[in-house]
């Protein structure tokens, strides 16, 4: 291990927000250590789980909606220079990822009626690690795993090191700049708690990399004075499948029937859009039903969804009965309030054209909640169901950064020596604009290796 100096760049964490930052610090010369609490086999919190989707037309080209997607799905609140300056800069950083050999593809989703577009990389978050890493480790990075950042050290006004625990104890790492890129604190309970409000027990961590993420980058750029950004009290969710207990076991085909809580009451419009567009909100209402779970209610019928299974991440199989009797029996429901859900609801479907495809207008009449299309009545053996729970991928809450990706203190000046990338930065409010997280942490952490690296 050799020994950091002050012209060292210390990344903490190494997702690829982490590693996008020590590669492009590395590659402007400086000498750059990367923490991260976790082993190496582990190491990569969530980046190492994801699909990594990206909300791109083209490997070049982010697509009109980009900058307007990101203002609107926040109710105005994420500043358009945030993803004006992400477009900006996307050619020349994925001409760099891609000459560490990164590769991207447009594949099939599993919002199966949606057409907004996305872009994958090869292998997912784990192909873009792999890259990353290697190029890391030829420009002669260290790595030092299970190495928990702690707190920063200040001195005459700037950042100038970071207090870490590792197995042989509390030292610490004098740094020219550091770069903070620790994800959010989705893996803290007693902060989620806090911050979230709200049973968060009940929420099911979306990968065995958010428990890595707790916080702790956030807190320590708090304590010296960073600013919040994004919406502390929420989080990014997603619909899963509770027995599956495989990572993100996403049961995305509910539009394709009803969902009923625990009383086998409906409780939201399951039609009310695309996937693609409700699926973050059905989860988090999901959590907020008695024990923050429900029952995706189907029938015979869903086999006209030919591409269901692209929605189903689940490794287990429905529960499915030959009448609803026993479906409620099998899902431990109320039986004659699941019949009289049932029967009501079927009263209200208005005939017309089923389309699966798109959003086909094929509504309710009458009904509270209604549902505004793909309104098939649930009547045909065998009955089928999915339990269906919200998980947590990250949370939105962070720090304030600046479009040189440097941590801003609250009259909004950079923390000198303090940058920031990634999910522990706050940009996001409301609603996810789903393949924006990824793509994020690339470009910002490209963005704070360079300056941190130049020094
Ligand atoms: C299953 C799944 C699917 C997803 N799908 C998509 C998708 O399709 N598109 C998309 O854009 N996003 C998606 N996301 C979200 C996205 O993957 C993450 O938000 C993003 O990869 C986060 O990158 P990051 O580098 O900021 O943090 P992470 O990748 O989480 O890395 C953080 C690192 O910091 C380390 N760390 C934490 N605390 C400390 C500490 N105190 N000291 C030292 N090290 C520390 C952790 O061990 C970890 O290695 C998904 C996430 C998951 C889990």
């Amino acid at each position: 291990m050799s020994a950091a100096s002050l012209d060292t760049v210390v990344v903490i964490g190494s997702g690829v927000a982490g590693l996008s930052a020590a590669v492009s610090a590395a590659e402007e010369g400086a000498h750059v250590v990367v923490v991260d609490r976790a082993g190496s086999l582990d190491a990569g919190g969530n980046s190492k789980w994801t699909s990594a989707y990206l909300r791109l037309e083209d490997v070049y080209e982010a697509g009109e909606s980009f900058v307007d997607d990101l203002r609107e799905f926040s109710g105005g609140r994420t500043p358009d220079w945030y993803g004006k300056t992400l477009v900006e800069l996307l050619p020349e950083t994925m001409e760099w990822i891609q000459g560490h050999g990164a590769r991207f593809r447009k594949f099939p989703t599993y919002f199966i009626n949606s057409n907004r577009p996305r872009l994958q990389p090869v292998g997912g978050g784990e192909g873009l690690l792999i890259h990353l890493r290697a190029a890391a480790e030829k420009l002669g990075v260290e790595f030092r795993y299970e190495t928990t950042a702690e707190r920063l050290e200040v001195g005459n006004g700037r950042v100038t090191g970071v207090v870490v625990s590792d197995t042989e104890g509390t030292h610490t790492i004098p740094a020219s700049a550091t770069v903070i890129a620790s994800g959010g604190f989705e893996g803290d309970e007693t902060v989620l708690g806090k911050e979230l409000g709200g049973d968060v027990s009940t929420l099911i961590p979306i990968a065995p990399g958010v428990p890595f993420n707790k916080g702790e980058g956030i807190r320590m750029a708090l304590e010296i004075g960073a600013k919040r950004g994004g919406q502390w009290d929420s989080f990014h969710a997603e619909p899963v499948d509770p027995r599956s207990g495989q990572p993100e076991a996403l049961v995305m085909v509910f539009p394709y029937g009803i969902l009923v809580n625990k009383h086998a009451e409906r409780f939201l419009d399951e039609g009310r859009g695309t996937v693609d567009e409700t699926y973050e909100r059905t989860a988090r209402e999901v959590w907020a039903q008695p024990g923050g779970t429900a029952y995706f209610v189907t029938d015979r019928k869903f086999e006209q969804v030919t591409d269901r299974e692209r929605g189903l991440l689940t490794s287990a199989k429905p529960v499915s009965a030959g009448n609803l009797d026993e479906l409620a029996a099998a899902l431990d429901l109320p039986a004659e309030k699941l019949a009289a859900t049932v029967t009501t609801f079927n009263e209200s479907v208005v005939d017309g054209p089923f389309d699966w495809r798109v959003p086909d207008g094929k509504h309710t009449d009458g009904l509270t909640p209604p549902k505004t299309n793909w309104a098939l009545r649930v009547d045909e053996p065998p009955f089928l169901a999915y339990p269906v729970a919200c998980a947590i991928v990250f949370t939105f809450g962070g720090l304030e950064t600046d479009a040189a990706a440097r941590v801003v203190d609250e009259q909004d000046t950079p923390i000198p020596g303090l940058y920031a990338a990634g999910e522990c930065t706050g940009i996001y409010h409301d609603k996810y604009p789903g393949g924006t997280s990824v793509l994020r942490g690339i470009v910002f952490g490209r963005v704070a290796g360079r300056a941190a690296g130049r020094g």
